[in-house]
């Protein structure tokens, strides 16, 4: 393809991106297609002759589409959104265009410089605190996941409890670690993965807003303690995945002080709700964490993967990750003058994701993001009012920011019903989880595109489903 051909098929294929942001109301938002359906109509063998890229997006529309579900539609309400917005995809296709592996400052320092400046950025728009900030001790990076983010934090708490020691020798030590009974899976990958394993994982329970009880957490760590145990880390979340439970930071983060425990804190979700002042009072404390992380990728109008994680500490991270061969050597790096961001994450090689945010944050200004982030909660606070005022079905725990929480008044089966057939229907899209030991159903309203008639619509087309399937 030469750069005028490139630019001619370009254009069709951003024309085919804006019909699909017109269209995505036409198609169901679950894909309905069967498992091997796609498989069965791709050839088996690769093709020796170059293709047309008529045929390729033929192919696309026919084959792959309906394979598809469609997570930037309006009536994407399933798990958490991953949602997207025009100034992320144009943002991400000059990424693509540049083509920068950006591992070290000197392999293109725009990539470095900018993402320094895009995540010192997002900590002001947050008020983080200022340890979190390039130009204190901390600093932000860049990671394709919140399951990276924990990752690299268990494993610098590691070194941390250790000093060194099992970078080198392994894990000797009888280190322990604690989360609550509503922390992401994520979390216990991370410990499994770091050496320190499921075994010495602690579960804390938490309270009937299923936050984590910092009683519970206290009486296990000193009950570990005197078991001969060394406690090295916790993690609390702003926004837990099945219940969206806030965790008590200050609390939690003052017992990790007097521990010597490092505190990641997993906002995953709910951490792009600390744009609007109003929503900070979530993250009181945050001081005291040593590690914090949020998913533009999940709330802030940038497509997936991009997670910002954010550490007190540089020094901490880097003493942790830092190898240097030879053939990475240069002037740049030994001067002490920049960031290498490879030292700060287990890949060496990344992408440049740091210009996807840098379009959104520009083109969307503050105010704009804080705007569409209330709209949200505020469309979620109405449903969960509906839910409330309704006979037939109630809430599980009051919402409070954009995931709604509530169960038909039936069983657990009724529920389970009710939710395929919303989802089959091809009109919406919901996920459930269990709450107490009962099914509840979750109502996530983050995506760029949903108003307040598609969250009506919904509500309207549940109620009616439920009805058609209690007369059955
Ligand atoms: N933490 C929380 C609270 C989440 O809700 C999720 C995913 O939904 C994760 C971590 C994992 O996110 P990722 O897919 O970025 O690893």
């Amino acid at each position: 393809l030469s750069p005028s051909q490139f630019r001619e098929e370009g254009k069709k294929i951003i024309d085919w991106i804006a019909d699909y942001y017109e269209n995505i109301e036409k198609y169901p938002v679950l894909s309905q297609v069967e498992p091997g359906e796609v498989i069965e109509k791709l050839p088996n063998n690769p093709p020796q002759k170059a293709e047309s890229f008529e045929s390729i997006m033929k192919d696309m529309d026919e084959i792959i589409m309906p394979g598809i579900t469609h997570w930037q539609s309006p009536n994407f309400y399933a798990y958490f959104p991953s949602n997207t917005s025009f100034p992320s995809i144009l943002g991400d296709l000059v990424s693509s265009g540049l083509g920068v592996q950006g591992m070290i400052w000197a392999t293109s320092p725009a990539a470095t410089e900018l993402e320094t400046r895009v995540l010192d950025w997002l900590a002001e728009m947050m008020d983080m605190p200022e340890k979190f900030k390039s130009t204190s001790s901390g600093g932000g990076v860049i990671q394709d996941t919140a399951s990276t983010s924990a990752l690299t934090a268990v494993i610098a708490a590691r070194e941390r409890a250790t000093k060194l020691e099992s970078n080198k020798s392994g894990v000797r030590q009888k280190l322990v670690a604690y989360v609550s009974s509503q922390t992401h899976s994520s979390l216990e990958k991370a410990i499994k993965m770091a050496g320190i394993g499921s075994d010495n994982l602690r579960t804390i329970d938490v309270d009937a807003t299923f936050a984590m009880r910092p009683d519970l957490l206290e009486e296990q760590i000193q009950g570990d303690k005197s078991n001969g145990f060394l406690p090295f880390f916790v993690c609390a979340t702003i926004g837990t995945t099945s219940s969206n439970g806030m965790d008590p930071i200050r609390k939690i983060g003052e017992i990790c002080n007097n521990q010597n425990c490092w505190l990641h804190v997993d906002a995953a979700m709910a951490g792009t709700a600390m744009l609007c002042p109003e929503f900070r009072h979530f993250k009181d404390g945050v001081e005291l964490a040593d590690s914090y992380c949020f998913n533009p990728h999940k709330w802030m109008f940038t497509n997936f993967d991009c997670d910002v994680f954010w550490v007190g500490n540089r020094s901490e991270l880097i003493n942790t990750f830092s190898i240097l061969p030879e053939y990475l050597k240069n002037k740049a790096t030994e001067s002490g003058a920049v960031f290498d961001y490879r030292d700060w994450h287990v890949q060496l090689g990344r992408r440049f994701r740091a210009l996807k945010l840098w379009f959104v944050i520009r083109q969307y200004g503050v105010e704009g993001l804080q705007y569409h982030i209330r709209k949200h909660v505020e469309m979620a606070r109405d449903f969960a009012r509906w839910v409330d005022a309704s006979s037939d079905f109630e809430l599980m725990v009051d919402p409070p920011l954009n995931l709604v929480c509530f169960r038909h008044k039936s069983d657990d089966e009724f529920n389970l019903k009710l939710m395929n057939a919303v989802n089959e229907s091809g009109k919406a899209f919901f996920t459930h989880t269990k709450m107490n030991g009962r099914i509840a159903l979750r109502m996530s309203i983050g995506q760029t595109h949903t108003e307040e008639r598609h969250v009506k619509q919904t509500w309207e087309l549940i109620q009616n489903t439920a009805k058609k399937l209690s007369l059955l």
